[in-house]
């Protein structure tokens, strides 16, 4: 996976981005509000997924994975943002592409968390269709095309390539 993505995983799991609330209590900012929602705390739980602009969002985006999946992925955060997905019952390969889908969208709240607004979701298909296409080619180099198409078949098929 491309290393600035990787990236963005640790800093998620670190919860390490300077949100609202940290620049407030260490002074560099006068409010600790929600840059999208106003709402008077804006802690990294909030500015990731609990805001109800990105709630909205997050919501957008797993109805276009359950679509590409035809199988209901429910919106749940352990999975999701933390890429833990023990209960999520998915195939191997579904939860590959459920990964880097997710990981796409985190890039994108986090590389627009001062926006007023949430991503757009024709970001997202950008994102995850260069990913697909880098994949291809990394599985492509390896002779094991199978794999690929196995994770990123219907992606591909619904994406209209
Ligand atoms: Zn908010």
């Amino acid at each position: 996976m491309a290393t600035r993505l990787r990236l963005i995983q640790t800093y998620f799991l670190h919860a390490a981005y300077l949100t609202p609330d940290k620049l407030h209590r260490a002074g560099l900012r006068s409010s600790a509000e929600c840059t999208r929602c106003g709402s008077p705390t804006a802690d990294f739980f909030h500015m990731v997924w609990a805001c109800p602009i990105i709630a909205a969002y997050w919501g957008a985006v797993v109805q276009e994975i359950s679509g590409v999946l035809q199988e209901e992925v429910e919106r749940l955060p352990v999975p999701l943002l933390l890429g833990v997905m023990g209960d999520i019952g998915l195939r191997r390969s579904d939860r590959t592409f459920l990964g880097v889908a997710c990981l796409v969208a985190k890039r994108d709240i986090m590389t627009e968390w001062k926006a007023k607004n949430a991503p757009t979701l024709t970001k997202w298909r950008r994102g995850v269709d260069w990913c697909a296409q880098r994949e291809k080619l990394i599985y492509e180099a390896r002779g094991c095309l199978n794999k690929h198409n196995k994770i990123w078949g219907r992606w591909e098929g619904t994406a209209g390539f």
